[in-house]
């Protein structure tokens, strides 16, 4: 599809809409738009425009659609898989200056928030009312970013995703219609349900200008335990007994050996370099923790743990999360020069043990280097295998690996991503995934974006 260019024309009908202080083609602001947290190729945009409303949102797209020209939503370009790299050229529209809390209903558990809000200073903010917001993706994400990639994170396992916390939207459709979709109810049994929709859409569908958020009260009590194990099969058949036992963790993170290596030199721990699991539980009462923590110690030693050490205090817990949220910094600064390859499957519990084993088998077999880590009690793995892109045959290998992990996870039933999204670097993908559902999306984006302006290139061509 041909696209059209941002000319001296639309620029300046840009400036009309937003004025000249909240548009850029500077060649630092178009370079920091080129490029996310991935390996994948850049590109600039034309221009990056920061919208400070809905309406004025409408406005460019009509324009842009109109003309034809290519629109990327950006929240802070934390993504892993591509996903708003403009890699058409275009507009970028940065959502950065919309990042106002609107209202809080602290009586309904409920904000409405614009979607350039950094989820970590909602929660800052919600902590001050007894309230958080619970996915967690660890960089400093935006929620219109979580809403683009579904995102989630480490507390999944107990509260659920993005998408589980969506009520209502203000979204703005390529033709620049502004709707407003869902209720403010906790269930609604009415029509198609628009918010899970576009929730995943990674801005291919509309710009989400405004979100209202289910909240969650802060727990009263938690406890948190450290348990090791070798070798790594005992730790990762623990978490399918958790998980199958009835017990509910807030948290339950797996970290192999290398991995636990990294992290201790990184943020200065001292855990024994073993397969690892970090448990947290939430709860009213500490003499309720206290019973789910024995079951779970009960269950560890019938997997023969070699460590369980629990009682951490809140500092204690607080540097542990602090280094789960910094393995992929870890492993970086580890191996520097290299570029750590993500892989985000996510299967059916049961088959958690297996995706790891099949994940290091592929790993060793082809002389890479991986680290294996991930939100085992959502059955998410995530493997870094270490490459350089720039060397074709070794990155190559990396690809190849890349592919036969997915594949293993398809054929259990599983995701090629659990919460990073499609972006470029899973597109190839859709197809074992979807099969024929992926010709309904097709029908769906051609409906509500026929001419294809939005976030070009990404899910599928
Ligand atoms: C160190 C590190 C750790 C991470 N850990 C996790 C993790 O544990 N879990 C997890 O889920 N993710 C994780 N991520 C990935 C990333 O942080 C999340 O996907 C995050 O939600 C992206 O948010 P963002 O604001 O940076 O969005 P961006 O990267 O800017 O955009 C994400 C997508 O959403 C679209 N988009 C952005 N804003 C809007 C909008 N207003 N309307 C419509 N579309 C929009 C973009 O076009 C793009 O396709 C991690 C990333 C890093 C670097």
């Amino acid at each position: 599809m041909e696209y059209g260019r941002v000319t001296d024309r639309e620029l300046e009908s840009i400036r009309k809409i937003v004025g000249s202080e909240r548009i850029s083609m500077g060649e630092s602001i178009l370079e920091l738009h080129s490029k996310d947290e991935s390996f994948h190729q850049r590109r600039k945009p034309d221009v990056v425009v920061w919208p400070l409303s809905a309406a004025e949102i409408s406005q460019i797209l009509k324009l842009a659609n109109e003309k034809r020209i290519p629109v990327t939503p950006w929240g802070a370009g934390t993504s892993l898989e591509g996903n708003p790299i403009p890699v058409e050229g275009g507009i970028v529209l940065d959502l950065q200056q919309m990042n106002h809390i609107l209202e809080l209903r602290t009586e309904d558990l409920q904000v409405r928030v614009e979607a350039g809000v950094i989820y970590k200073e909602l929660n800052q903010t919600l902590s001050r009312h007894g309230l958080f917001f619970p996915p967690d993706p660890g960089a400093s994400a935006t929620i219109g970013g979580m809403v683009g990639n579904n995102a989630s994170g480490i507390r999944t396992i107990k509260y659920g995703a993005t998408k589980d916390f969506i009520l209502s939207m203000v979204v703005i459709l390529p033709s620049g219609e502004i709707i407003h979709v869902g209720t403010n109810a906790i269930k609604s049994s009415s029509g198609y349900d628009l918010c899970r929709l576009f929730v995943g859409s990674e801005g291919t569908l509309c710009v989400v200008a405004e979100v209202t958020l289910r909240l969650i009260g802060l727990p009263a009590e938690f406890m948190a335990a450290v348990v090791q194990f070798n070798p790594i099969r005992e730790a990762t058949d623990t978490v399918i007994q958790i998980m199958r036992s009835g017990l509910s963790p807030a948290a339950l993170e797996f970290l192999d050996a290398p991995t636990v290596q990294v992290v201790n030199q990184f943020k200065k721990l001292s855990l024994e370099e073993r397969p690892t699991l970090f448990i947290e539980f939430h709860g009213v009462s500490a003499a309720g923790l206290k019973e789910e923590l024995e079951m779970v110690k009960e269950i560890c030693g019938e997997n023969r743990s070699l460590r369980f050490d629990s009682g951490i205090g809140r500092e204690e817990r607080n540097r542990l999360w602090e280094a789960r949220y910094g393995v992929r910094e870890s492993i970086k600064v580890n191996n520097p020069g290299f570029y750590p390859l993500v892989i985000d499957t996510a299967v059916p519990i049961s088959k958690y043990s297996d995706m790891v084993e099949w994940g290091q088998k592929v790993v060793g077999k082809k002389g890479l280097k991986g680290y294996a880590f991930g939100h085992a009690g959502s059955g998410n793995l995530h493997m870094e295998i270490l490459g350089i892109p720039e060397e074709k045959a070794q990155w190559q290998k990396v690809r190849e690996a890349e592919e036969e992990i997915v594949h293993f996870a398809l054929e259990c039933g599983g995701t090629a991503t659990g919460e990073h999204g499609i972006g470029i670097g899973k597109k190839k993908f859709m197809k074992k995934e979807h099969g024929a559902s992926l010709t309904l999306m097709r029908q769906i984006k051609e409906l509500l974006d026929p001419n294809g302006i939005m976030n070009p290139g990404k899910i599928f061509d």
